[in-house]
């Protein structure tokens, strides 16, 4: 495969937009050493075209327009002393000749010296293009440029880490595995239903059967680790729940660390939603603070609850605020069918105005559905939140999702493709042990193996390629 067909030269800023110590400058293609030689002089005074590769030199960067050639360079205007890096194709990250520019990291700098580029012969680059390049020229899977565009992207430790096992290969191993296992039973397949009679059983039917359940297995296995994948896109959802004026808002202002959620002494006043992500350690939070929840008449209030009832259903974990000056009421929150689950924290607050005797008390006085014990808060003296944080941590932060061997899916794509795959293999069971004919078992076993080859992009259209190459930035 070559680089899209094209074969021209491309450059871009690597760099991210505004003031830095370095910015670079990438250029590849076949004609890098040709344009680059139009507006760089090496210090020492070798022409450029002779530079080592994979050895930094420091050069000049002028000013270039078209018509200028190495020997014509015109040194009237430079722009900025830099280091500059050739890598000789293939040993470089595009897999084609790359030279790198790295200058000062000033804007202006960055724009002369790109203009000089584009001057000297090159296009600018795409979105993503240099990674499609990589990934064009074999020198990528598509799941491991995801996984450069995740390590670019991640914002936790345990994202990054999970990016960067996706970025060295072990999601393309582990599907090449499966699909090299699948492929050889389709092999063993249509080598039957040529020469078999078609009465007859076909070979190696149990041994079909075990090698589809072991992938659907295995499938399972990665599938399950998908929660951990949305928790480390978007963070675990925490919703914070109660009767009205408990202290859900005071709670969520505490927990942000600022006053954002509004606070008042009129019960039902969070008609909305408020969602504001927090980051504890690494991790993170998505804290939704809801309308109370009670019987209410009100519409635009009942509007407030129906959200709150959605925002339930969808939390990782459920915080449920109780008065613990008014136990009395307390007790009918758990009559509510929608808490009847299993990840939840009940906080009592208000415990400032407990004596330490009515404190002590507490815990006697409840118990909790799932078997739990209450945890005693203040959010006016602060009382109680650092275990409160602990507990969070510890049901939907980063302890619960420490990277386990096997892979971890924390992409969507990946996801549907891996669950579109679950069902070719499940149809392709469900026809052996019907007895159907052995060419049908043959479509749908093609069907899983095509489906997860979309994973490593051995399968793929430019349409997919398109909406993944997209989402980098330019210049990466
Ligand atoms: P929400 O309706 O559940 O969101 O409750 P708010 O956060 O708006 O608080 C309702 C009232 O309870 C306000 O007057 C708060 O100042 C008060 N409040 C909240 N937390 C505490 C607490 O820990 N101790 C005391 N004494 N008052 C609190
Ligand atoms: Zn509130």
């Amino acid at each position: 495969r070559n680089a899209g067909g094209s074969g021209d030269t491309i450059c871009a800023v690597a760099t991210p937009v505004g003031e830095g110590g370095i910015g670079i400058i990438r250029i590849s293609g076949p004609e890098t050493l040709l344009i680059a030689s139009r507006f760089i002089r090496i210090r020492s005074g070798i022409p450029l075209r002779t530079i080592e590769s994979h050895r930094l030199y420091l050069a000049d960067i002028w000013q270039a327009d078209a018509s200028q050639t190495e020997t014509s360079l015109r040194f009237e205007t430079p722009i900025d002393e830099a280091l500059v890096v050739y890598m000789k194709a293939p040993r470089s990250y595009t897999a084609e000749d790359v030279l790198e520019i790295h200058a000062h990291g000033s804007q202006a700098g960055l724009a002369m010296i790109s203009e000089s580029c584009l001057q000297a012969g090159c296009r600018l680059a795409m979105p993503g293009e240099f990674t499609k390049r990589a990934f064009l020229n074999g020198r990528l899977d598509l799941s491991q440029a995801e996984g450069v565009l995740a390590t670019i992207k991640a914002t936790s430790e345990q994202g990054l880490a999970i990016a960067q096992r996706h970025l060295r290969g072990d999601l393309k191993q582990e599907v090449d595995q499966l699909r090299s296992r699948l492929l050889a039973m389709l092999a063993h397949l249509e080598a039957g239903i040529d020469f078999v009679e078609e009465d007859i059983e076909f070979v190696g039917r149990d041994e079909l059967k075990k090698v589809l359940r072991e992938t659907t297995d295995t499938i399972d296995a990665a599938l399950s680790s998908s929660r951990t994948g949305r928790v480390l896109r978007e963070g675990a959802r925490v919703v914070i729940v109660g009767r009205p004026n408990v202290g859900k808002s005071s709670l969520l202002n505490r927990l942000l660390g600022e006053s954002r959620a509004i606070v008042t002494d009129t019960p039902g006043t969070t008609r909305d939603l408020i969602e504001e992500t927090v980051h504890f350690d690494g991790a993170t939070l998505s804290l939704v603070d809801t309308a109370g929840l009670r019987e209410t008449i009100d519409a635009i209030e009942r509007e407030g609850i129906r959200r709150t009832e959605e925002a339930v259903r969808d939390a990782d974990l459920l915080i449920i605020v109780i008065d613990a000056t008014d136990l009395a009421q307390a007790a009918t929150i758990f009559n509510t069918p929608l808490l009847d689950r299993g990840n939840m924290v009940v906080a009592l607050n208000k415990i400032d105005l407990l004596t330490p005797g009515q404190i002590a008390d507490l815990s006697s006085h409840f118990s909790l559905p799932g078997g739990g014990v209450p945890l005693p808060i203040s959010t006016v003296t602060g009382e109680g939140l650092k275990a409160l944080r602990e507990v969070i941590k510890d049901s939907v932060g980063l302890r619960s999702l420490e990277p386990s061997q096997s892979v971890t899916i924390t992409n969507i794509r990946h996801q549907e493709i891996l669950l579109r795959c679950r069902d070719y293999l499940a149809k392709a069971l469900e026809s052996i042990e019907s007895g159907t004919h052995p060419e049908c078992v043959a479509v749908d076993l093609r069907g899983a193996a095509d489906t997860l080859g979309e994973i490593t992009g051995v399968i793929t259209s430019d349409e997919v390629l398109h909406r993944i190459f997209s989402q980098f930035c330019i210049g990466k």
